[in-house]
């Protein structure tokens, strides 16, 4: 499960391309932040940035190779998830890439920018999907145009393809044009059939009844230790028959999945210890085998290695993409311990056994014993797959419900991109023009970045790892509710404990002001500025964005009589006012209770009233308001991220000496780079 950053306050000039190199040597010196430049690009919703990977030079030789070889593993399944996410996204990317650097005509018309726009934002949905809001890019260039520069293509670009002219035509103008045709990646609506209308890749020619008994007949009731059933497959039927083809080497993404364990056998090979070497190895045994059970056994070896200073994440992990949220996308990232900060996280993970006790859940629902939650901060050196270029602030893993029990957790905040956010948003006038008063916005100045990291924190480190299923409980009992719920109980239980007067005595916070920063934050994002990432017209999608409405709405909802939290209006405009900090606390504990309830009996039709009744739909007249004052500042909505270029050096001998790193490509550069070095796939994949 991972955290979304959940504000944005980032200032772009959307008239003057802020690509600038930076001032690097390439040697592995982290330049100081003040030093650094943090904007890469600006284009349509989206803000490119680069991060620093602080305190890399620290690294023994070792650990630097440790480290290159496990960021090579993490580049090789880019195409994997391009893939998933939908059957024609390779073919069109690869397509596309070929005319943009194929292009002899006039890069200044309104095709070609329209067409440059457009394939920046495949790179950074991965497909041509959007990446939070999963409905279909409309292209603003002309089909002509498509076709004409396909037409003028030489022979080699269609080595990767596989199509001549002709097929290619009639293959993806279609898809990229016909808005009836793949129209949403991942359709949530609650009357259709999610997988029959979608256009992720992870079903073919079978309808949810289909799955549901597929998958119905495979679970066994009662099983104490499941395995996380249909995660690294396809289901598909063929001549009558449904069966699942395994994510594997000599199985679906072969080729791609051998150079992954190429990496990762050479990773293997210097491991910092005997514990991280056998994690590794039982990641290969797994995409080996495709077996599940091995993908387990892997999963509680790694929530084992807490001692290793680099660690990583690669393989088939988190459900958003899938309509039924059993399948997994790719995603991969490669960090090391922050080791000052995880000071921070190590004193929430002592104290685990408290929260639980203390949370305002009913007690059957609680953990008797909080196993061991490994909780740290890192900064990360690459992110890749589902992780890229948008990535999410904090993870907590393994997601399997039973083996987060028996085995307890890892949690982490990415400091270096929580760093990159808030250096990116300075001054840009976000808070002046949301914000009610210079209370809120002194409050907000003072302790937000604090208080942000810790909610993180609390959110991955206890909230994911709290509370249990009952007995008997399907994990998969909420289905496509599922993993608002999961965010929202992570996040409820954030928001309960920030507020706790244990903060202060623990050191966490400075004072018992500091977390009503977090407070106003997050009212303002669920009730108002998180809608500046939705057209209009359209419903909240994405899961994360969902719970926080929930929770936003939940508490407003209540405080209808009482204005605990309130909505008031000045010259024309909307604010969120917090009243009653202590009764938005106490609702925020109400919500927390039944949300875990929802969980923890596997409430199906709880779960979609309470999602729908508040989750999904937004007020247009405030949405316009909201889109129209947003508008004016020239903030895009969502950050996007290039990594750090690394180049090996090897002596005369062929042994590893050193990693070099180079903060100075730019999106495109890089996207093409990966294109050519980092893919290998078939462009239909069967
Ligand atoms: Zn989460």
């Amino acid at each position: 499960m991972k955290k979304t950053v959940f504000i944005v306050m980032t200032t772009i000039c959307l008239c003057a391309c802020t690509d600038k190199k930076s001032s690097t040597d390439s040697e592995l010196k982290t330049p100081a932040i003040a030093d650094f430049n943090y904007k890469v690009d600006a284009f349509a919703d989206m803000e490119i940035l680069r991060y620093r990977v602080p305190e890399i030079e620290k690294l023994t030789t070792r650990q630097k190779e440790l480290l290159y070889y496990l960021n090579e593993a993490a580049l090789q399944g880019r195409d994997i998830l391009y893939d998933q996410n939908g059957k024609y996204n390779l073919c069109i990317r690869r397509t596309l890439e070929n005319i943009y650097t194929n292009f002899k005509g006039d890069k200044n018309s309104h095709d070609f920018k329209a067409f440059e726009l457009y394939l920046k934002r495949i790179w950074v949905s991965n497909g041509i999907h959007h990446h939070y809001g999963n409905h279909k890019f409309v292209p603003e260039f002309s089909q002509d145009f498509l076709i004409g520069e396909i037409k003028k293509l030489p022979e080699t670009a269609f080595e990767k393809t596989e199509l001549n002219q002709d097929e290619l035509v009639s293959l993806i103008v279609p898809v990229i044009f016909d808005p009836a045709i793949a129209a949403t990646r991942l359709n949530q609506a609650s009357d259709a059939d999610p997988i029959t209308t979608s256009a992720s890749n992870y079903y073919e020619n079978v309808n949810r009844q289909e799955v549901e008994t597929f998958y119905n007949n495979m679970k066994k009731p009662n099983e104490e230790t499941p395995v996380s059933y249909g995660l690294n497959s396809k289901l598909v039927k063929e001549n009558g028959k449904i069966f699942e083809k395994i994510y594997k080497i000599g199985g679906l993404y072969s080729v791609t999945i051998e150079k992954i364990v190429y990496w990762l056998q050479k990773a293997a090979a210097v491991a910092e210890n005997e514990q991280q070497e056998s994690v590794i190895e039982k990641l290969v045994e797994y995409y080996r085998s495709g077996d599940l059970k091995k993908f387990d056994e892997y999963s509680i070896a790694w929530v084992a290695d807490t001692l290793s200073h680099i660690d990583f994440i690669n393989g088939f992990i988190e459900t958003y993409g899938d309509p039924m949220g059993m399948k997994a996308s790719w995603e991969a990232n490669v960090n090391f311990k922050n080791t000052e900060a995880t000071k921070r996280t190590e004193i929430i993970s002592t104290n685990a056994q408290w929260f639980e006790n203390n949370s305002p859940t009913d007690k059957q629902f609680k953990k008797e014993t909080v196993k061991g939650i490994a909780a740290k901060v890192i900064n990360v050196s690459i992110i890749g797959g589902d992780s890229y270029p948008t990535t999410p602030i904090g993870i907590n893993l393994p997601n399997s419900n039973w083996i987060r029990a028996v085995h307890g957790s890892k949690s982490v905040t990415i400091e270096n991109i929580t760093e990159a956010y808030d250096q990116a948003s300075q001054g840009n006038g976000f808070a002046e023009e949301f914000v009610w008063s210079e209370t809120e916005l002194n409050l907000i100045n003072k302790y937000k970045f604090i208080t942000d990291n810790l909610h993180t924190d609390l959110h991955e480190c206890l909230g994911h790892g709290s509370g249990k299923l009952l007995q008997g409980v399907d994990p998969d009992a909420l289905q496509s509710y599922g993993a608002t719920i999961e965010e929202a109980r992570a996040d409820l239980f954030g928001l309960y404990f920030i507020a706790d007067p244990k903060m202060v005595e623990l050191g966490l916070l400075p004072n018992d002001e500091a977390y009503k920063a977090e407070y106003y934050s997050f009212f303002m994002n669920g009730l108002l500025t998180q809608q500046t990432r939705i057209e209009i017209g359209k419903n909240i999608e994405e899961a994360h964005m969902r719970n926080r409405q929930l929770i936003a709405r939940y508490v407003f909802e209540k405080s209808a009589a009482d204005k605990a939290v309130e909505l008031k209006k000045r010259d024309g405009k909307t604010f969120v006012v917090i009243n009653d900090y202590n009764k938005a606390r106490q609702y925020i504990g109400e919500l927390l209770a039944e949300i875990q309830r929802i969980k923890s009996t596997g409430d199906f039709n709880a779960a979609r009233n309470i999602v729908e009744t508040y989750a999904v739909k937004l007020d247009i007249v405030l949405h316009k308001e909201i889109i129209e004052r947003y508008a004016k500042l020239n903030i895009a909505p969502y950050k996007g991220f290039v990594n750090p270029v690394y180049t090996p050096v090897f002596d005369a001998d062929n042994n590893f000496i050193d990693l070099k790193i180079d903060y100075t490509e730019n999106f495109a550069e890089q996207h093409l780079r990966y294109s050519r070095d980092y893919s290998d796939l078939p462009s239909i994949n069967n």
